[in-house]
């Protein structure tokens, strides 16, 4: 895990590296997984995912692919127990999956913070929100499928919600 960097969004990089080894007739070859997320703080969220054998590479794939899958949340207060009406958190529950993994969002009163897993606050916290509620599902260990299942619920408050993704459902 790599701390925070400012980026080109002005808002925060976050990258999740992981080293896999593989046995090849060649001997052991170092493989490297990178997951990149990449927001503005104000709605703007994407992530990367991407392998390759070196990690600097990894993470430059993983934060270019973060760059092209960047999608536009709508924030707001959906809590009733708040009211107040600023975007600080979603105007309503979603949920994602990914592999054995789920996840619902929730709003969260102003104050309440991010409660969720440190991936899932990462996510939260680069797309800019302040106060979410979360319970997961599954294998949540398993941190990518976490960060996907978060990202795929999501995709439901994107502004550009398509009816692909209605029809899918
Ligand atoms: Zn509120």
């Amino acid at each position: 895990m790599i701390g925070q960097a400012h980026g080109k969004f002005g808002g925060g990089k976050r990258r999740l590296i992981k080293q896999t080894q593989k046995k090849t007739a060649e001997g052991n070859k170092p493989n490297f997984s990178a997951m990149c997320m990449v927001g503005n703080q104000s709605g703007a969220v994407g992530i990367g995912l991407s392998r390759a054998k070196e990690a600097v590479s990894a993470k430059g794939k993983a934060l270019h692919a973060a760059k092209l899958g960047l999608i536009k949340v709508r924030m707001g207060c959906g809590s009733w127990k708040c009211g107040c009406g600023m975007p600080h958190s979603l105007p309503f529950a979603v949920t994602g999956k990914s592999g054995s993994v789920e996840i619902k969002l929730m709003s969260a009163p102003k104050g309440t913070g991010l409660a969720a897993d440190d991936e899932i606050k990462k996510l939260l916290g680069v797309a800019g929100f302040k106060d979410v509620w979360s319970k997961t599902w599954g294998q949540t260990r398993h941190k990518i499928n976490l960060v996907n299942a978060a990202f795929e619920a999501l995709k439901k408050l994107s502004g550009t919600k398509s009816e692909r993704s209605v029809r899918q459902q």
